[in-house]
């Protein structure tokens, strides 16, 4: 993006973020998936971490979000009640400690787990142990006091238990800090007794907690079941909490709920592994979390690691992966399929999604687009849920950019097939090539796949393919595979030695050469250069398909037709499918690191040569290990020159440094 644009993006976040904002904290109404929020937040802390000077004060990113609602007294708080920053993966978790350890060298730190609950953080104060406030965390530094509100809450004492131990947190100010929220199956009833009076039914259990703790009449309150669970200790001598375990202890035995799952561990391996166990069954909690809170145990250690901005240093909150996320769309590219049918991909900036990096999703047909109006340059609401395949749910239309047009279909097939005419027929959703069925592509498709260039199927040729889709026995690539002698021996054409002798064949090239396989796969504009191009920058084909356009764009001759054309390939389901399939049937593709005497060397064939055509000359320069290029680049080592070489080519030649050599020698080197 320009500088422009990118300022342009982070005004457009920074307002659409403020809005959605108000609507989850003021009027408790998220507009949108707390993924689809988080998404977009982490976009803009990008930006501005890469260009502070695009950071305004009244970012998202500079302040706690509450805002304060009015109608309630507002109140100081003894102490910031802060945000947590935000890790997703096991590096990140890292690299919190790593910054810790910079800041306190030589201290080892003990780390303290907790889940975290999603609801809305409040601060109950006790003064020698009678609850006498609570406050909403509100702007972080001012709160509002719904004291009578949380009186109503059932499991918030209103006199801290004796016990012996802890006897000092009944005198004086003992603060406890916690999350209102409403328990899954009080809200699930809530919900039904609302559908069975007819009463529109409520979205979430955070914010109807939220909007129930800000109601102005308790006795409403009273009616709704809140629960209280604490997750902090304050006493105005810090001392008197040595770290965040006693803290929790202290709580259960002044008469407090809290998390009792929450542990101490000494590695950060030891935090991965509850933060696995606990991705496996934070459903089954009675709460919703959206995610754990990990601290430093030890408070004077997490007092000295201080704040930044509105996070304390010493914590963070993992995020357990998100089935949403928010991502731009590059470009769409459409794939013919093996049915003659088009399907058009989306192909995005990639993202990740439920813990998988996303770049593309089908979009399906012309009518899906039309739906969503999914344009180039929109930013677009992506999910997963499972493992099931990425779909695009929905544009966020605030951040189009003006210059987004709307898709016409028919256009774009013409633009990227102009060969092609396409057809679609009566309810038909599907564009489909006009004048050929499935059975017609599939021969060809077949055809090329088991020629010379590619897998190269002894016997393997058109009469046999014809006779092989025309009786049904194959339906796609994959399926040769499974050919048996007495199928074969069924149909006119074969007898007990040919038939014999395509099995044989068939099952000699179960482990093509990658290069061979991916040309094989007939991907448009995809050759067999480009074939050996791919095959030597990703070495498996497993690699090729997670590949990003980017990636493919990186390599010396692709460009950008050749770059989507993969993608699209690779974006198709069908494909996705047919590439499974050749995996369980062991048909696996193996690559061949190059030896031979050319290995590293790089040729460059110009004009024609007297002793042979250039794809003879190909063919022995791969034979020996060596490269074929096609135009002269940066890793070229030789340029042969059949006949006169043009001005333009020797220049380039000589930046390069590469050496011009004739026919003759160029025999030489093969020799
Ligand atoms: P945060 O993610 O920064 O977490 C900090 C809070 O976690 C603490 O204040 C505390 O209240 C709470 N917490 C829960 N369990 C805890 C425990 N065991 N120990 C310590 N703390 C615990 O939260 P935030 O700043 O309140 O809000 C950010 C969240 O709000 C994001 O998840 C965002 O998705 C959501 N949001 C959503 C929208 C939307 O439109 N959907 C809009 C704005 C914000």
């Amino acid at each position: 993006m320009t500088p422009y644009q990118l300022n342009e993006r982070a005004r457009e976040l920074r307002e659409l973020l403020a809005r959605y904002s108000y609507d989850y904290h003021v009027l408790d109404q998220p507009a949108v998936e707390d993924a689809v929020y988080d998404s977009l937040f982490g976009e803009l802390k990008k930006i501005e971490a890469e260009h502070p000077e695009l950071i305004t004060p009244d970012s998202p990113t500079q302040r706690v979000g509450n805002e304060l609602l009015g109608g309630f007294k507002k109140v100081t708080h003894s102490s910031r009640m802060l945000s947590l920053n935000d890790v997703f993966d096991r590096n990140e978790v890292e690299a919190w400690v790593t910054r810790m350890d910079k800041l306190l060298p030589g201290r080892r730190h003990e780390y303290f787990a907790d889940i975290k609950m999603d609801g809305l953080a409040c601060a109950l104060v006790y003064q020698d142990g009678v609850l006498t406030r609570a406050v909403t965390r509100g702007d972080s530094f001012v709160g509002e006091d719904v004291t009578a509100n949380v009186r109503t809450i059932k499991n918030v004492p209103l006199r801290l238990r004796h016990e012996k131990q802890y006897e000092q947190f009944l005198s004086g100010r003992t603060e406890i800090r916690g999350e209102i929220v409403m328990l899954k199956k009080d809200f699930d009833s809530l919900n039904a007794r609302r559908r069975v009076i007819g009463e529109p039914e409520f979205a979430n259990p955070r914010n109807l907690a939220a909007g129930t703790i800000r109601q102005l009449n308790p006795k409403l309150v009273a009616e709704r079941p809140l629960h209280f669970r604490a997750y902090d200790l304050l006493r105005d001598d810090p001392t008197d909490i040595p770290t965040n375990m006693f803290a929790y202890e202290a709580i259960t035995a002044l008469g407090l709920n809290r998390n009792l799952e929450a542990s101490v561990f000494t590695t950060v391996s030891d935090v991965m592994k509850f933060v696995d166990t606990w991705d496996k069954k934070r459903n089954d909690l009675p709460f919703n979390t959206d995610g754990l809170v990990v601290k430093v145990n030890d408070r004077q250690q997490f007092a000295q690691l201080g704040v930044v901005g509105k996070q304390p240093r010493g914590a963070v909150a993992y995020k357990y992966a998100a089935e949403q996320a928010t991502t731009i769309v590059k470009d769409i590219v459409i794939s013919i399929g093996r049915t003659g049918a088009a399907t058009p991909v989306a192909v995005f900036n990639p993202v990740v999604v439920a813990g998988t990096t996303v770049q593309h999703a089908s979009l399906h047909n012309a009518d899906e687009i039309a739906r969503l109006d999914v344009r180039i340059g929109d930013t677009v609401i992506i999910f997963k849920a499972g493992d099931i395949i990425p779909q695009v749910e929905s544009v966020v239309t605030e951040l189009r950019p003006k210059t987004a047009e709307k898709i016409d279909y028919e256009q774009l097939l013409h633009a990227q097939y102009p060969e092609l005419e396409f057809e679609r027929s009566g309810k038909d959703v599907v564009y489909r090539v006009k004048g050929v069925t499935g059975p017609i592509l599939l021969k060809r498709a077949l055809q090329h796949f088991a020629s010379k260039g590619a897998l190269d199927i002894d016997t393997l040729g058109e009469k046999n393919v014809v006779a092989l889709v025309d009786a049904g026995l194959v339906k796609d690539l994959a399926d040769i595979y499974t050919l048996t002698k007495q199928q074969l021996l069924q149909l006119d054409r074969f007898a007990e030695i040919s038939a014999q002798k395509l099995i044989s064949a068939i099952a000699n090239k179960r482990q093509p050469l990658l290069e061979r396989f991916i040309f094989g796969l007939g991907i448009r504009h995809v050759g067999a250069q480009t074939a050996v191009d791919l095959a030597k920058k990703f070495e498996s084909i497993n690699k090729i398909k997670t590949a990003s356009i980017d990636d493919f764009l990186a390599i010396d001759g692709i460009g950008a037709v050749v770059a989507e054309s993969l993608v699209a390939w690779f974006a198709d389901p069908d494909n996705e499918l047919l590439l499974d399939k050749f995996n369980a049937l062991n048909v696996v593709s193996v690559y061949e690191k190059k030896s031979g005497k050319l290995a590293n060397q790089f040729f460059v064939i110009t004009g024609s040569l007297e002793s042979m055509s250039r794809d003879e000359a190909a063919d022995k320069i791969r034979a020996l290990g060596g490269t074929f290029q096609t135009s002269v680049a940066k890793d070229t080592t030789y340029l042969v020159a059949g006949g006169k070489v043009g001005s333009s080519k020797l220049k380039k030649a000589e930046s390069y440094g590469v050496s011009v050599i004739n026919e003759a020698q160029f025999l030489n080197i093969l020799r």
